[in-house]
């Protein structure tokens, strides 16, 4: 098949979180290398890997020694999907940089696509879902309202149903790198970035093996994370809920006064207002108490400037380009 781009000598990087994703790397890699070699593109894999109790490690140790162009991070500890991708972004040394789930979910044939739209001068090119296959129903539904409410109150527009499956110019990758912020959130930073944006459909197919390693409250960790650093919505919205409440208090009183200088004061239904109100007004409190901690626990994490990750081993590749991260914006390089 002749490819549709004309080659061209610029290197892609590909940025690969893991972690227990030992029977799903080397089908990876395989379909990448196909890929990449139809369409005459010079390329490196960056494997961003937390440590794993499984063989990942040591599959990838075999490719790297079957000549495999491949750059292994291996982390000091768990430090879970969005900050591996910053890890993986600081260690590239391409010219543009894909990211993709090593589970086979995102299909390597839409980087030819990816690629098209880079060379007609996108900077960021995202891959958006149309269907999703192999999920459960409740997940889905989860997704869709995650995806709904995202895309009212983000601040940046982060277009729905979008993972982080996308391309981006090594221009954007050292301005989101700059970022450093805790919560990692791809999306969220990507759109922060901004630059000339594509969108592309595709559908999303099932794990290619093994199961899901991200827990719901993991998942309710990363929606929390693509909410709060880029919207003050919920802060607002209990600004408003305090002024309605205010309002709602108001005319309680007014309607008690007046009824009560008409009919008489009954001593029952204010006691039971007063109930309900003080109910209501506990559970509102609370839950404000919540969102304002949400952001204040950002702010103190940020505060105390612990490094991002910690690289505990690099393996590469005899010949590989040398990643842009000899750059001062990595000071977590060993
Ligand atoms: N992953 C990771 N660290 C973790 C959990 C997951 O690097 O702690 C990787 C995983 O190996 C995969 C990607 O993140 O390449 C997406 O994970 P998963 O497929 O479990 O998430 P889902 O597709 O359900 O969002
Ligand atoms: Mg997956």
């Amino acid at each position: 098949m002749r490819p549709s781009i004309q080659p061209d000598q610029r290197l892609i990087s590909v940025v690969v979180p893991l972690y227990k994703e030992e029977s799903n790397v080397r089908p990876l890699i395989v379909r990448l290398a196909e890929v990449f070699h139809r369409l005459g593109q010079p390329w490196e894999i960056v494997f961003a890997l937390d440590p794993s109790p499984d063989r990942t490690r040591e599959v990838i140790l075999e490719l790297i020694g079957e000549g495999f162009p491949i750059r292994l991070l291996t982390f000091s500890r768990r430090i879970g999907k969005p900050l591996s991708l910053i890890a993986g972004l600081d260690h590239i040394a391409g010219d543009a940089c894909i990211i993709i789930d090593a589970d086979l979910q995102d299909p390597p044939e839409l980087i030819e696509v990816m690629l098209q739209k880079w060379n007609e001068g996108f900077q960021v090119v995202i891959a958006q879902r149309t269907s999703r296959k192999g999920e459960s129903y409740l997940y889905l539904k989860a997704a869709q309202a995650f995806y709904r409410i995202l895309e009212k109150i983000s601040e940046v527009p982060v277009p729905r149903d979008t993972g982080d499956f996308r391309l981006l110019d090594a221009r954007v990758v050292s301005e989101v790198c700059k970022f450093r912020e805790r919560h990692g959130f791809l999306r969220g930073l990507t759109a922060a970035a901004g630059f000339r944006t594509a969108t592309i459909p595709y559908e999303r197919d099932p794990r290619h093996s093994g199961r899901t390693q991200i827990s719901v409250l993991g998942a309710i960790n990363i929606a929390f994370d693509g909410i709060v650093p880029f919207s003050r919505a919920p802060v607002r919205m209990l600004l408003v809920m305090g002024l309605g409440l205010v309002i709602l208090g108001l005319v309680a009183g007014g309607l008690w006064l007046v009824s009560g200088m008409l009919w008489g004061f009954s001593n029952i239904w204010p006691i039971v207002l007063l109930f309900l109100f003080m109910t209501g007004m506990s559970g509102i409190m609370l839950s404000g108490m919540g969102i304002l901690g949400e952001y204040l626990v950002r702010t103190y994490e940020e505060a105390r400037e612990r490094p991002l990750y910690i690289i505990d081993t690099i393996h590469e590749a005899a010949d590989l380009s040398r990643p842009l991260s000899a750059n001062p914006r990595t000071k977590e390089n060993p």
